[in-house]
């Protein structure tokens, strides 16, 4: 089986440790075509992995292996390797697939930038309130003062999006969850409030003057101002994530959330 393990840069001595462990065990490393790509750290590296191997996603499972963060997305703890590549070699694992989020940002050069996001896709201005209308299926469904947006997927819904109050959704349910941060609430302005949840089929969007608002998604930014408007859907793109055979939602959020 071909396999690549993926870290940030400080931690490549432990990628390494990971990578000369798995030769060892028979697995070819091969970092331009893996079928398994193994992030080795937190979830702000396997998001990066994602990132990463985007051009080749069908053909690939990724599994995170954590290294001391939180790890959401990790089923295997640094010091369950030998389990982890037990498993791995004897096809012990099942793979879930997960819709990767579209995001579509139009400016006023008349530029499209468009990308893809596993957590969250955001619009955040740090300066001015940020004013605009927000659209479900092209029906203007409110006008939105405050902070910024968050369109969260599922499985990005343990993220920022919780920490701003939204929900945690089931990560088998494909969905975007719009989360507001910060709006203003009071005589002359109202926005929903809640989170709302939408099914894989509906497109969310924002429109309005941004001015010096940022588009940002999973752990990058567009660096690049005057967006007119922000589109986001579920794409046809999907990731396959590596679970334990006795994956259990609920541990993940005990593990992750409880104490
Ligand atoms: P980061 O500092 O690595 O991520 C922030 C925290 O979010 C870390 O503790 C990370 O876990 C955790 N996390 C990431 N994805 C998660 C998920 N799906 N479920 C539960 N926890 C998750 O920053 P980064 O590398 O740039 O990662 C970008 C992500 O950070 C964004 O997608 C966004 O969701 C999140 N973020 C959160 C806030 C907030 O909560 N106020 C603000 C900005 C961004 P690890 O420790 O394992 O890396
Ligand atoms: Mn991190």
């Amino acid at each position: 089986m071909r396999i690549t393990i993926y870290s940030k840069e400080e931690n490549q001595d432990i990628a390494l440790r990971v990578s000369d462990l798995a030769e060892e065990r028979g697995f070819i490393v091969d970092e331009e075509n893996p079928e398994v790509v193994i992030s080795v750290g937190g979830d702000g590296t396997f998001l990066r992995a994602v990132q990463k191997y985007l051009p080749k996603l069908d053909s690939i499972r990724f599994v995170a292996v954590n290294f001391g963060t939180l790890g959401f997305f990790a089923q295997y703890q640094k010091e369950e390797l030998d389990q982890f590549f037990d498993d791995l070699k004897n096809n012990n694992y099942q793979v879930k697939q997960h819709k990767l989020l579209k995001g579509i940002a139009q400016y006023e050069d008349e530029k499209e930038v468009s990308f893809y996001a596993i957590n969250e896709v955001r619009i955040e201005n740090p300066f001015r309130t940020l004013t605009c209308d927000v659209y479900i299926n092209n029906e203007l469904l409110e006008s939105f003062r405050g902070n910024g947006l968050i369109f969260a997927s599922s499985i990005g819904s343990s993220a920022y999006n919780k920490s701003l109050g939204g929900a945690l959704v089931d990560i088998s349910i494909p969905s975007i969850q719009l989360t507001e941060i910060a709006s203003i609430e009071n005589n002359l302005y109202h926005s929903l409030g809640s989170s709302l949840v939408v099914d894989e089929n509906t497109t969310l969007k924002a429109m309005g003057k941004f001015n010096k608002s940022v588009v940002g998604y999973d752990s990058n930014f567009i660096d690049k101002e005057n967006l007119t408007s922000l589109e986001v859907k579920l794409s046809d793109k999907k990731i396959n994530i590596i679970y334990r055979k006795d994956f259990s939602l609920v541990k993940m959020y005990r593990k992750s959330f409880v104490k």
